[in-house]
């Protein structure tokens, strides 16, 4: 079947309906002068979007900043710090406001809608489609055609093969974290098809498989608000503080979900993780305790000193790997256990890819330099956040600056 549709008002065609692709639709509904047809291979519209934050949506953060960004490629920090201060946290809660959802922000500065359901932010979205977005639902792109005035978009429907024109593509395909949410990494190929090269992908804001043998005895158990630090081939990449879960795999929480976004593309060079099972006390008030202890109670085994300070099963497996006796290795070890990163547990179980797109095969406005008239937002671009909203507020940005551009075109 062919739908021509190439007549005036000019037609944009958006591909993907998830963050970028709801806001860029959200924000050209006003623009009469133009048709947006919005294709989303799954049969609802921003599944992805619904799932955020645990369910209650972290849309930004307050200390937004360019260092909270990462590419595989050379990262244009000036390109994307001027994206940032057009379309910023204040404009993202701004917009959300419009729509009529309120915003919180917590005491880590991430921000969330105020009803704390990240449903209600793709709700909110969709609603405000209005008469000239014209939803495709299970409707996979599959291919994405150049032609003298426009593109052919080939795409799988419930009714088979079909192809559309358009005369602008937006591609807000995402990236290949989370395939359970439409986003496999098939898409890239609509991109490449076109010329464009992607870096390598690799899974972020995802848990860590480790050397297990000195954590064995600890699947299940959390360090609540432990420090972690990063190195990568003895270079300290990163630290911070959060929860930390031990698993049969290595390692997971909130901690290890948020450092994974400074080494999960390194562990080729060698990745260590250094935990802080107890950050709110020094290693030499650690030392004096477990010295007061053994003189307290001197029947009491070496194995047993940290218990009451640390869970039993965390304070003996830390004990276990330095030299019956000896304190203040003991200590040392509580403040700065050791782990070898061998892994991620991969890209069905991370929230955002690394690697995409190049940003420098787009211009200012995220136009394509290869191909006129098409554009790119989003997770499919090389650039990937730190955990606390930074991927939807990059989703949010780019948008936006690809909208501005699109009416400057078609006119308003
Ligand atoms: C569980 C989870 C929790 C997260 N929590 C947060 C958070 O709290 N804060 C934050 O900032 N980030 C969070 N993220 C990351 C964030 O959701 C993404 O970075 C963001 O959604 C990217 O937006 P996008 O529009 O580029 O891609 P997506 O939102 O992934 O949307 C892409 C859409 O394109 C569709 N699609 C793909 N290929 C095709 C095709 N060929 N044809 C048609 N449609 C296609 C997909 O089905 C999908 O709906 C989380 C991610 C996950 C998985």
């Amino acid at each position: 079947m062919i739908y021509n549709i190439t007549m005036k008002p000019l037609t944009i065609a958006v591909i993907g309906g998830g963050a970028a692709g709801l806001v860029a639709s959200a924000l050209l509904t006003s623009y009469e002068n133009c048709r947006v047809l919005l294709f989303e291979r799954n049969d609802r519209l921003g599944k992805k979007l619904s799932a955020t934050g645990n369910g209650q949506g972290n849309i930004t953060h307050r200390a937004l900043s360019v260092d909270a960004y990462f590419a595989q490629s050379a990262l244009p920090k000036s390109k994307v710090a001027r994206m940032l201060s057009l379309y910023d946290d204040d404009s993202v809660c701004a917009f959300f406001q419009t729509l009529g959802v309120l915003t919180d922000t917590d005491v880590k500065g991430r921000v969330y809608p105020s009803g704390r359901q990240a449903s209600a932010v793709t709700d909110a979205l969709r609603f405000s489609l209005g008469k000239n977005v014209d939803v495709r639902l299970q409707t996979k792109v599959t291919w994405l055609e150049k032609q003298a005035n426009g593109f052919m978009l080939t795409a799988e429907t419930q009714d088979g093969v079909c192809h559309f024109f358009a005369d602008y593509v937006l591609l807000c395909t995402g990236g290949k974290a989370a395939k359970n949410f439409g986003t496999d990494g098939s898409a890239y190929a609509l991109a490449e098809g076109l010329g464009h090269s992607r870096t390598a992908l690799c899974p972020s804001l995802v848990q860590l498989k480790t050397d297990v043998k000195a954590i064995r005895t600890l699947k299940g158990i959390r360090v609540a608000d432990g420090g972690v630090t990063a190195y990568v081939n003895g270079e300290k990449k990163a630290t911070l503080q959060g929860d930390i879960i031990f698993t049969d795999y290595g390692v997971s929480g909130d901690a290890i979900f948020r450092i994974s976004a400074y080494i999960a593309d390194k562990i080729d060079k060698g990745v260590t993780l250094s935990l802080d099972l107890l950050p709110r006390y020094t290693q030499e008030e650690l030392i004096s305790a477990m010295r007061n202890k053994r003189e307290r109670f001197p029947e009491l085994g070496f194995c047993e000193l940290l218990g009451g300070t640390l869970n039993n099963q965390v304070g003996r497996a830390v004990l276990k790997t330095v030299k019956d006796g000896d304190i203040p290795a003991a200590a040392k070890a509580v403040k700065a256990f050791p782990l070898t990163v061998t892994g991620t547990l991969g890209f069905d179980y991370a929230q955002v890819t690394k690697g995409g797109i190049p940003l420098d095969e787009t211009d200012d406005t995220l136009q394509s330099t290869l191909i006129q008239g098409l554009y790119f937002a989003g997770e499919t671009l090389d650039i990937d956040g730190a955990c606390g909203g930074y991927n939807l507020q990059w989703a949010y940005t780019s948008a936006r600056i690809v909208v501005d551009a699109l009416i400057e075109k078609i006119g308003k």
